[in-house]
């Protein structure tokens, strides 16, 4: 399906938006803006203003330094089974209202309620994993090699946090920084996307009624990103930026933060390779990329950019795929039976069409899609491209929508290659009966994550991050999500 379906009734029908909390969250209390100034939140399927939001100022953005510092030292010495156990109750009242939340999320994001409600299970599993991390940070003790003293390491909360978080997940996305921050000791100050805010907002209140203290987690939206957290970072007080975007605002915040010499957590923009080699089963891999391309619609930093699949296999494969995008149901997402919801602005959209039609010009075959439909809301077609040149824009930037470019290739070698022909280096997916084959692809290819017959890799209980521009840093697995957001303290000591 190329359009839109005919509209059906919603899930939405059953979201009061206007009861749901929009100040600024500071210090535990819910504020406007410095100014009364508000941002418009969109909702992408029907182009309408659903909601409008405050747009913080420099004060407002003081202010929640001051709270977050208020808080610091009461949170860093509440005890670790206490702090386990308001996350617990985090993961418990997500887990309940998982479903009103996945409503919200659909229809501030778009994505469709299957996607919506994927994520608000991920972004609860967070709680549920650093609530059992919180209570286990343990230290290092030993002797030292000469003998003539004892080495102890204590890790402690690096300080005042703030966190920066994309569209794309409005809910996992700061839940994945939020839980092992509160799980280190440290308070927090969230500037999630200008586009998403209300899935933040909900989650603030749903952490205060788990009894996260005032002060604890701070939550401000902006129009103005730049200079508010240019300002948060000048504060001494403000120890940690935990980022995930694009890189190129990455790498505006590591010279911000370089300023101050802050700790970076970096997670940044991918352009995963999909590889399939002859021997691959092709259902399977079928099935893989499906998850791989068309979860979120695409809009997914991990999303498969590239499909690489060898001569063989190649024709069954690039069929095969056309035939599932074609039957994808494209929709707004708040309907049930949508599978695939609009794209998060017109200007994604437009960005979609450029590299489709880019791609076009240097003679890639269009198997399915390709045209954006015409009329209201931000809706890209399930794409399938083959026979896309190595030179095509969509080859080296993000799509970040439903498109699948499909490359031949005849050897291992070269479809290594190709893959690691990219500045970035998140995530890659490779398809082969061959398991020595698989770990040996999966060893040299250069990205944080492989996903080896599978086309899926986030799990909280891993680490996920990726390698080369795609970012700095690991988030979740065990010990290395929390890990980003402590310092070790060694204590040279004779005895
Ligand atoms: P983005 O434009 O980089 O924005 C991300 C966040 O940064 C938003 O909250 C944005 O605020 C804020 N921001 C923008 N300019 C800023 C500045 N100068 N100073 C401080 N903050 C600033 O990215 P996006 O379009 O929202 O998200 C898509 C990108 O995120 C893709 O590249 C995707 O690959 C990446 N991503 C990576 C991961 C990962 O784990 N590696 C996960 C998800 C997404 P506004 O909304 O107000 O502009």
């Amino acid at each position: 399906m190329n359009a839109p379906q005919a509209s059906l009734p919603t899930e939405a029908a059953s979201l009061d938006i206007g009861a749901l909390p929009q100040g600024l969250y500071i210090d535990g209390e819910w504020r406007a803006a410095h100014g009364g100034r508000e941002i418009e939140v969109i909702d992408p399927a029907t182009e309408a203003v659903i909601a409008r939001v405050p747009d913080a100022t420099l004060e407002d953005a003081r202010a929640a330094v001051e709270a977050a510092a208020r808080a610091a030292s009461g949170w860093r010495e509440t005890p670790p089974r206490q702090r386990s156990e308001v996350l617990r109750r985090c993961f418990t009242l997500m887990t309940e209202r998982a479903d009103a939340l996945a409503i919200l999320i659909s229809l501030e994001n778009g994505k469709a309620l299957r996607d919506a409600r994927a994520e608000v299970a991920y972004a609860a599993e967070f709680f549920r994993w650093n609530a059992e991390e919180a209570v286990r940070i343990t230290g290092e003790f030993g002797t030292a090699p000469s003998g003539t003293n004892r080495i102890i390491v204590d890790y402690a909360p690096i300080g005042i946090c703030v966190l920066i978080t994309p569209w794309n997940f409005p809910a996992a996305m700061a839940t994945r920084k939020i839980a092992p921050a509160l799980a280190a000791g440290c308070t927090v100050i969230l500037k999630p996307a200008s586009e998403t805010p209300l899935t933040a907002y909900a989650l603030a209140a749903l952490y205060e009624e788990a009894g996260v203290p005032p002060g604890v987690v701070n939550v401000l939206t902006t129009s103005d990103p730049g200079p508010l957290t240019a300002a948060m970072l000048a504060d001494p007080r403000v120890r940690k930026l935990s980022f995930t975007g694009s890189t190129g605002v990455g790498r505006t915040l590591l010279a911000e933060a370089a300023k101050h010499v802050i700790s970076c957590s970096m997670e940044l923009g991918g352009n995963a390779p999909f590889i399939v080699f002859d021997d691959a089963d092709l259902e399977a891999a079928l099935d893989g990329a499906m998850v791989a391309k068309m979860r979120n619609a695409g809009e997914a930093c991990t999303a498969a950019n590239r499909l690489y699949v060898q001569a063989g296999i190649h024709d069954a494969f690039a069929a095969g795929l056309a035939r599932r995008m074609a039957a994808l149901r494209v929709g707004p997402g708040v309907e049930a039976a949508t599978e695939c919801g609009p794209m998060i602005t017109r200007k994604a959209v437009h960005k979609i069409d450029r590299l489709v039609r880019d791609a076009m010009a240097r003679g890639a075959r269009v198997l399915g899609g390709g045209r954006a439909p015409d009329g209201t809301g931000y809706f890209y077609p399930p794409t399938v491209l083959a026979d896309v040149p190595l030179d095509a824009d969509m080859a080296h930037e993000e799509i970040f929508g439903p498109v699948a470019p499909i490359t031949r290739f005849h050897a291992e070698d070269e479809a290594i290659e190709r893959a690691n022909d990219t500045e970035y280096g998140l995530a890659a997916y490779v398809y082969t009966r061959d398991v020595a084959r698989g770990m040996r692809v999966a060893a040299r290819l250069e990205s944080g994550m492989v996903a080896l017959n599978r086309g899926l890799v986030s799990d909280p209980a891993a680490p996920f991050g990726g390698v080369k521009q795609s970012g700095l840093g690991r988030e979740g697995g065990q010990h290395h999500g929390i890990a980003e957001f402590m310092e070790a303290k060694y204590i040279a000591t004779t005895f």
